[in-house]
């Protein structure tokens, strides 16, 4: 399974707490925080510095997952690395979004909304409690996930219902926050889930870093789209043609009727689309 983990990488290069807890970035540790759990991920990244380099179309073709962490920096990831990433999820590719994610260019595009949360930094202790036990993203987590400090997120969150809430969070304060959302997007499944400030040890928390695995494992594509376009693609012009005129024993398999209108147009029914097309061919 292969996850591609971007990581904006700004605040654990300074002087401070989240260089501390976090010194090699957030991506290389939840890499090796799902690694030490799950040996069927492999991991590769990409980050601020190298994003529009490493998130090509051929990279999210070969990515089943990606997980996003980004906060200070959204407005410089490249628009045309989020027109192909959201494509890719239309397309089948799991989302896994953490924390200040939510105001990524990513998930806003992807859920329409402006993504807002209210918030608070008193780094306060949280209960996430699972609404649904059962759940594929509660698998092996304690419920609630008690949080020891994390950044005091609190609705009103202006996200679209999501399809599957999964976890809403308490926190000492009073206020609470839908902390663990899922949403389909096109073919692709999309996680929203809320703990993991720089400043904090939260993927360190052993529950924590299970529902990532979870999610991982949740949005993991069934099928890609291009799989099923393939599988029905309409005949191309050369094919039309060796069908008609070189393999006419292979026809019926590839053209169920046609027609020639002269001047060398042929209208024709694929045989595994429903549509009729017509199609100029030289013979
Ligand atoms: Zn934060």
């Amino acid at each position: 399974m292969k996850v591609l983990i971007y990581n904006e990488f700004l605040h654990e290069r300074e002087e401070g707490e989240a260089k501390r807890l976090y010194p090699n970035g957030i991506h290389h540790r939840l890499a090796e925080a799902l690694g030490g759990i799950d040996d069927s991920l492999e991991f590769s990244f990409a980050t601020l510095e190298d994003h529009a380099q490493v998130i090509t179309k051929e990279k999210l073709d070969e990515t089943d997952v990606l997980i996003w962490w980004g906060h200070m920096a959204h407005h410089k990831v490249e628009d045309s690395v989020v027109d192909l990433v959201c494509e890719a999820v239309n397309k089948g590719m799991g989302l896994v979004c953490l924390h200040s994610g939510h105001e990524s260019k990513v998930f806003r595009r992807l859920m329409g909304t402006r993504c807002s949360v209210h918030w608070r930094v008193d780094y306060e202790n949280g209960n996430i409690w699972m609404l649904d036990e059962t759940h594929p993203l509660c698998r092996g987590v304690h419920n609630p996930i008690r949080l020891e400090a994390e950044e005091t997120y609190s609705e009103p969150f202006d996200i679209p219902t999501p399809d599957e809430l999964v976890g809403i969070t308490w926190w000492k304060g009073g206020e609470i926050f839908r902390s663990l959302c899922v949403y389909k997007r096109g073919h692709g499944k999309i996680v929203y889930f809320q703990p993991g400030h720089e400043t904090l040890p939260s993927y360190y928390n052993e529950d924590v870093i299970r529902v990532i695995d979870n999610a991982v494992h949740y949005t993991y594509p069934s099928v890609r789209i291009d799989e099923l376009t393939s599988r029905y693609r309409m005949p191309e012009e050369k094919d039309v043609r060796r069908a008609l005129y070189q393999s006419p024993e292979n026809r019926e398999s590839m053209i169920v009727s046609w027609d020639e209108l002269g001047d060398g147009t042929v209208r024709y029914t694929g045989a595994e689309h429903p549509h009729t097309y017509e199609l100029k061919v030289d013979p």
